[in-house]
C-alpha cells in the first residue's frame, strides 16, 4: 500500500480503508496452510463482519466462524447468496459462544453447521435439542496459559471459557460429541503454543482423540507472520493420520489485521504543559482496543528520528482520549492527513458514536482504485437513539 497515494485517494476522514489486495495476500498464506496440511479454513467473522471481507474469504476459505445469532445469521447469508438453493445450515458455519440463549437456539441450529458449547451445563441443557440438525462439540479449556495479560487470556483463573480439561476426562464421553474446540492464544506469532496444547490434549485423552470426527484449533494464531509452516503442517497431518480427525482453524485478524488503515485529518493543534497536541478527525471511539488495552496504534508518518514529538488525540470530551507520542520530520499542520496502519481487525465493529461523531467512511482499494463503499450519515445515529 502506498500510503501517500492514499491519503490522497479518499475524498473523505476519517476513511477506514480495507486493502483487498493485503486481504488476499493474508488468504492466499492461509490456503497455502491449507494445501499443505489439510486443514480447513474459517474466517472468523467478529474481526470484521464486513461483507466485503466475507466475499473476498469465500473462495478461499471452508466457512466461516460466529459467536452469535446475528454473526450466524449475516454469515447464511453470505454462504447462501451465490447458491440460493443451499439449505440453510448448509454451508460450514461454527459456533461457540458463552452466551447461548434457549430462544435462539432452534434458529441457531438452523443456521450453524457446527455448534461448540462451552460448558457441561450448556450442553447438557441444550444438546438433546440440536442433536439432529447441527454437528455437537465442546470448548475445551486445556489449562495452559501462553499470555501474561490476563484480559486475554482464555486459560486464565476461573476462566469462563470451556470446559476444564479434567473435568472433560471425567465425565464426558468422546463417542458421544463430534468434535472438540480450542482457542487460547493471543495474536501468536509462533506455533509452539499449539503444539504443547495439543501434546496436552493427547496425554489427557490419548486414543479417545479417534472417537471424534474433528478438532477445530480456534484462531489467535497470526499466520502470515510465522516464518516457519512446518510445525503446523506436520502436526495437522498426525492428527489426520493417528485420529482421522478433520482439523479447523478459524482466523480472524490474520485476515483482516494487516488489511485495514483509517486516515485521519488534523482538525487543531496547540501546546499543553511543553508538548505539542494534535486534535485528530477520529478518536478511539474508532478504535477502542487503543483505550481499553492503552496500545498505541502504528502510524505512517511516524518517524523515530524525528525531531518533532506530538501527542495525538482524539476529538472527544474524554480526557484519555488520545493514541500516544509520535516523532515527525515535519510539525504536523491542520487540514495534514496521517493514516493509522494495520488497524484492520476489531476496530470498526468496535466503534461507536461517542459524543455524536459519526463512524469513518469504508473504501476498498486495490491496484486501480479507491472507492467509497459505505457511509453512515446522521440518519443512522437518529435511528439509534430515536424511540420508536
Ligand atoms: C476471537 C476468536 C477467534 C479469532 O481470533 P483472532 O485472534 O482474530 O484470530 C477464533 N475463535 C474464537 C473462539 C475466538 O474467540
Amino acid at each position: 500500500m502506498d500510503f501517500l497515494v492514499l491519503k490522497d485517494s479518499v475524498s473523505s476522514t476519517p476513511a477506514f480503508v480495507l486493502d483487498e489486495m493485503e486481504i488476499t495476500k493474508a488468504l492466499e498464506i492461509l490456503a497455502d496452510f491449507r494445501t499443505q496440511s489439510g486443514c480447513k479454513i474459517l474466517y472468523s467473522i467478529k474481526a470484521l463482519p464486513f461483507s466485503a471481507v466475507m466475499e473476498i474469504a469465500k473462495p478461499y476459505v471452508d466457512g466461516f466462524s460466529v459467536s452469535s445469532l446475528f454473526e450466524a445469521r449475516l454469515a447464511d447469508e453470505l454462504v447462501r447468496q451465490d447458491s440460493p438453493q443451499v439449505l440453510a445450515g448448509q454451508g460450514s458455519i461454527h459456533l461457540t459462544t458463552p452466551g447461548i440463549r434457549s430462544d435462539e437456539l432452534d434458529e441457531l441450529s438452523m443456521l450453524c453447521s457446527h455448534i461448540s458449547f462451552n460448558s457441561l451445563s450448556q450442553y447438557q441443557r441444550y444438546s438433546e435439542t440440536v442433536q439432529t440438525q447441527s454437528s455437537i462439540g465442546l470448548r475445551v479449556n486445556p489449562k495452559l496459559s501462553f499470555l501474561d495479560d490476563d484480559r486475554f487470556d482464555p486459560c486464565r483463573q476461573h476462566s469462563k471459557l470451556g470446559v476444564d480439561i479434567d473435568e472433560l476426562c471425567r465425565s464426558v464421553r468422546l463417542d458421544q460429541i463430534q468434535g472438540l474446540h480450542i482457542h487460547n492464544v493471543f495474536s501468536a506469532t509462533y506455533f509452539n503454543p499449539l503444539i504443547k496444547t495439543i501434546d496436552k490434549l493427547q496425554q489427557q485423552l490419548g486414543i479417545g482423540l479417534a472417537e471424534l470426527e474433528w478438532l477445530n484449533l480456534g484462531g489467535g494464531y497470526l499466520f502470515g507472520q510465522i516464518e516457519d509452516h512446518r510445525p503446523f503442517i506436520e502436526l495437522v497431518n498426525k492428527l489426520g493420520n493417528d485420529f482421522g480427525l478433520d482439523v479447523y482453524i478459524e482466523p480472524g485478524k490474520a485476515v483482516v489485521g494487516r488489511a485495514g488503515h483509517l486516515v485521519t485529518t488534523v482538525l487543531d493543534s496547540f501546546v499543553s504543559d511543553g508538548v505539542t497536541i494534535v486534535i485528530l478527525d477520529t478518536s478511539v471511539n474508532h478504535n477502542p482496543e487503543v483505550f481499553e488495552y492503552q496500545r498505541q496504534p502504528e502510524l505512517h508518518e511516524h518517524d523515530p528520528d524525528g525531531q518533532y514529538t506530538a501527542i495525538l488525540a482524539g476529538c472527544t470530551c474524554l480526557a484519555g482520549d488520545v493514541f500516544g507520542q509520535y516523532r515527525f520530520k515535519e510539525p504536523l499542520a491542520v487540514g495534514d492527513r496521517v493514516v493509522f496502519k494495520h488497524v484492520g481487525a476489531y476496530t470498526l465493529i468496535k466503534a461507536n458514536r461517542f459524543n455524536g461523531y459519526n463512524l469513518p467512511d469504508i473504501y476498498l482499494s486495490n491496484a486501480l482504485r479507491v472507492k467509497k463503499v459505505k457511509h453512515y450519515d446522521y440518519q443512522d445515529y437518529r435511528r439509534q437513539w430515536l424511540v420508536d
